[in-house]
Parts: structure tokens; C-alpha cells; sequence
């Protein structure tokens, strides 16, 4: 049985105050999440001590959106997976489309921040995906089956999610469709060595599509941008009927 997560990604919204006040609305809709699924909130580094004091003992589970691949040293700017367990922090997202797109991220980067992030015992979500152009040019399978070989080389697929985000849906309110996702998500499978690793798909997803994209046999959960930043639509989300 695979493990369903569901993850939160606030990307560079919310100062502390308004990560407690986002608690506050989300909290009352936890007691209704059904025990077959992970919550997961990946938020800025400037929340996670407040947001890790305040979820102690509950099922949210708290994620980073970062990772450098050396344990400590001379990295201006960057944060290190021992600081992220020691606070409490048990996923992280690495490889997103806009860490690629704007920061210099390469395969050969989310290689060493996965090995890394493992080494110290988080789990990282490795995201992959195609542009608009490379699927109008039929690349989509050539482009994500090239991010997982390199982003995977010599990574145990014990510890591991794996998000499809399709490059085109993110932010964009245009959903990939759910059977479409689903196929991809079936081939990313069948690239794995470890087919209980649970793989998420991310683009857009909104209260009103998430239990069509859940139910696809395939998908294993979802990334969520936009809607994880109100508590009502990310409550929706995470109580899906799957
Ligand atoms: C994302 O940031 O990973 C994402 C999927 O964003 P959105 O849900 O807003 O498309």
C-alpha cells in the first residue's frame, strides 16, 4: 500500500504572523483528515521554528522548500539538512520548476541535495516536469525520464517522494487532466526501482479538481502552491474523497 501526501508549498508567502494566524484556521479541519494520508507543510525558512513549536505532537508534518548538499561551511545564504532536522523539519522539496528556472538549479545539484537530505534523515520530494514546448514537441517522456536518471544516480528510493509537476500547471489554473497525469505518473513508476515510492502531482490544483486528480489510480497525492495558502482550500484538499 502506498503512502498518500499531501503537500503544502507556501514558496516565499507568509511572514510568521500570518503562518500562526494560517494555523489557526487549518487546525479545526485536521481532527476530519482520514488516517491514510500524510499532511505535510512546506513553508520559508523563517517560519519553521515557530511553525515547528506549535505542531509538535500533531499530524501536520513540516517541510522545507531548500536543502544544501554539505553538512556546514562557507555557503552564504544556504541552510543545511542537520539544521532542518534539529528543528524538527522531516521533508523537503527539491529540483522545483522555479528553483530550476531561476536559481541555477541542474540535475547534478538535486542529486547532491537529495543524497544530502536523506543522509540526515529527511524526505525529500524530488520535483519533475515538462515546459509547454517540450510537450508540444512530444520531449515530455524524454525530459522527465532524464531528470529522474540524474536527479536519482546512487539515491536509495526507500526515503522518497517524487512529484510530476508539469511545468505548463504550475500557477497557471491550467490543470494537466487527470487521465493525462495519471498516464505520466504511471511511466515515472515504471522508472523506479521501488514501486511503493509515492509520486504526487502538482499544477494547479484546487479544491474542485483535487478529488477527480486523487482518484486516478496512479497518483499518489498532490503538491499544492495557490490553494495550501488558505486554510479553508487547503482544509478541502487535504480531506479529499479519494
Ligand atoms: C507548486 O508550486 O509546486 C505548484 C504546484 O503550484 P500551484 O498549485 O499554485 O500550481
Amino acid at each position: 500500500m502506498r503512502k498518500i501526501v499531501i503537500a503544502g508549498n507556501w514558496k516565499m508567502y507568509k511572514t510568521q504572523a500570518e503562518a500562526m494566524e494560517f494555523l489557526q484556521g487549518f487546525m479545526p479541519h485536521l481532527n476530519d483528515v482520514a488516517d491514510d494520508r500524510e499532511v505535510v507543510l512546506c513553508v520559508p525558512f523563517t517560519a519553521l521554528v515557530s511553525l515547528s513549536q506549535s505542531l509538535h505532537g500533531s499530524l501536520i508534518r513540516l517541510g522545507a522548500q531548500n536543502v544544501h548538499w554539505e553538512t556546514s561551511g562557507a555557503y552564504t545564504g544556504e541552510v543545511a539538512a542537520p539544521m532542518l532536522t534539529e528543528i524538527g523539519v522531516r521533508y523537503v522539496i527539491v529540483g522545483h520548476s522555479e528553483r530550476r528556472q531561476y536559481f541555477g538549479e541542474t540535475d547534478e545539484t538535486v542529486n547532491l541535495r537529495l543524497k544530502a537530505a536523506q543522509a540526515a534523515g529527511l524526505t525529500p520530494i524530488l520535483c519533475v516536469g515538462e515546459t509547454k514546448q517540450q510537450r508540444d514537441i512530444g520531449e515530455t517522456e524524454s525530459v522527465i525520464f532524464s531528470q529522474l536518471e540524474n536527479g536519482l544516480t546512487g539515491i536509495d528510493q526507500t526515503n522518497l517522494v517524487v512529484a510530476y509537476e508539469p511545468i505548463w500547471a504550475i500557477g497557471t489554473g491550467d490543470t494537466c487532466e487527470s487521465s493525462e497525469a495519471n498516464r505520466v505518473i504511471g511511466l515515472i513508476r515504471a522508472q523506479l526501482t521501488n514501486p511503493d515510492v509515492p509520486i504526487q502531482y502538482g499544477g494547479s490544483v484546487k479544491p474542485d479538481n483535487v478529488d477527480e486528480i486523487l482518484q486516478q489510480p496512479e497518483i499518489d497525492g498532490a503538491l499544492v502552491g495557490g490553494a495550501s495558502l488558505q486554510p479553508d482550500s487547503f482544509a478541502r484538499i487535504v480531506n479529499f474523497s479519494g
